[in-house]
């Protein structure tokens, strides 16, 4: 089987990253939401992205405008699905949500049809167990954001087959990206150190370590990430971040604890960059 036609379903920040990067490799990609307005932003996102690609010198104006053929939209998950090759869906992280839309593909779409999800945290069997196909389904876990963000991790169900892996590392590659084969652990392996090193930022601020300006340059200079851990948590959200090691905390025990401070931030609204206001003000 060769993956020619892509379905991404949800429009959102991580939808419409993985939606621009797939017609970019040349795959008929469509791109589903609830939201006819939410898919205008999606597609004026990838008109903007292949833009400033082609400013910079990243894209000839051929590429762009190829990339712009490949994509389409709709709001119609039933047709949309019907010659899909593979099916990525990008819904928020609810499990009666994901469960709904891989139902609706898993009946729609062709049987050789491989159903891939973005999720977080939800286990790959689980969602496996939602379908007739649990050894084409695995969790395909893009990074915001997804056209610059360079890996792809590939966690695997108890049912998924190594031809589902196999396919989905195939394609992934073809988007650009690197890959990782992780089995099926609560925060895969980024989730899991990226939610502790954001924990314990929280922690040291709390305690008066230092300024949250000086833990960001230490960690950035001294560690040589490209981010501070703070900086990073208002970019990805506090709330997300929050959630995220509440989940580790129930699976995984009390290191994950949530740090006090953090969970005061969430309440108090100061959740990030998208609020205008989380550790720092913007
Ligand atoms: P988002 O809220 O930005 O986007 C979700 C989109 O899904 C919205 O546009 C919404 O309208 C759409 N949607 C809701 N119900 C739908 C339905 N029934 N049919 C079609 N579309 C529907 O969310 P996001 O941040 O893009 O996250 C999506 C998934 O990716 C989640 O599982 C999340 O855990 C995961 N993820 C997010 C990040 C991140 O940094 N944001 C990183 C990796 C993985």
């Amino acid at each position: 089987m060769t993956i020619s036609q892509i379905v991404v379903v949800g429009a959102g920040v991580m939808g419409r990253g993985i939606a621009y990067v797939s017609a970019l490799a040349g795959f008929h990609t469509i791109v589903v939401d609830v939201s006819e307005q939410i898919l205008q932003q999606a597609y004026q996102h990838a008109k903007e992205t292949a833009e400033k690609g082609v400013d910079r010198g990243k894209l000839s104006v051929e590429e762009s405008l190829n990339l712009l053929n490949h994509l389409h939209t709709s709001s119609n998950l039933e047709t949309a699905v019907v010659d899909a090759d593979l099916i990525i869906e990008a819904v928020p992280e609810k499990r009666n949500l994901k469960q709904q839309i891989l139902e609706v593909a898993d009946t729609h779409a062709p049987k050789h049809a491989i159903l891939a999800s973005n999720t977080s945290t939800i286990s790959p069997t689980e969602l496996g167990s939602y379908t007739k196909r649990p050894d084409q389904l695995a969790v395909m876990h893009f990074f915001n954001p997804v056209h610059k963000m360079r890996l792809v991790e590939i966690v695997r169900g108890l049912e998924t087959s190594d031809e589902t892996v196999r396919m989905i590392g195939e394609t992934a590659e073809k988007m650009g990206k690197e890959t990782v084969e992780v089995n099926e652990f609560p925060g895969f392996v980024t989730s899991r150190i990226s939610a502790l090193v954001g924990n314990e930022a929280f922690h040291m601020l709390q305690e008066g370590v230092a300024s949250a300006e000086d833990i960001d340059k230490a960690i950035r200079l001294g560690l040589n990430y490209p981010m501070g851990p703070l900086e990073l948590g208002d970019l990805v959200g506090l709330d997300a971040r929050l959630n995220n090691l509440r989940y580790l905390h129930e699976t995984l025990g009390e290191k994950y604890r949530p740090a006090p401070l953090l969970e005061q931030y969430v309440k108090a609204g100061r959740i990030g960059r998208k609020a205008g206001k989380g550790v720092y003000d913007y």
